[in-house]
């Protein structure tokens, strides 16, 4: 049996659905990109969830705190979407992935120096 618990609650934390700049009514239609702007996160928005990276990355088996593969590529589809205006709202609740992005920056940064 597969316990999705923990990728479920990351994933909520991350708020992954579009925060729109604007309101929008029906009658105003759809919030329209343009190629590219789709273009900057499509190859992201193909994550099915199926954590499987979640089963093979090594990091998150030793650092269960880790946000893991999966929850951040959608934060990035989220954050590279010019629909989305949550990148930009201070109380966004990004700043548990945040921390662990400059951990991660860290731990990069470390082992460069440490060749
Ligand atoms: S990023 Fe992870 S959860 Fe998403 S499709 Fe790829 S393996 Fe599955």
């Amino acid at each position: 049996m597969v316990d999705s618990g923990d990728f479920m609650t990351k994933l909520a934390s991350i708020k992954p659905w579009i925060v729109p700049r604007e309101e929008r009514s029906l009658a105003q239609g759809e919030y329209r990109q343009t190629p590219a702007q789709l273009g900057q996160f499509e190859q992201f928005s193909h994550c099915i969830n199926c954590m499987l990276c979640y089963a093979a990355c090594p990091q998150y088996g030793l650092d269960p705190s880790f946000m893991g593969p999966g929850v951040i590529a959608l934060l990035h589809r989220y954050n590279s979407d010019s629909r989305d205006a949550a990148k930009d709202d201070e109380d966004h609740q990004h700043d548990g992935l945040r921390n662990e992005e400059w951990r991660l920056r860290l731990r990069w940064r470390q082992r460069r120096q440490e060749r």
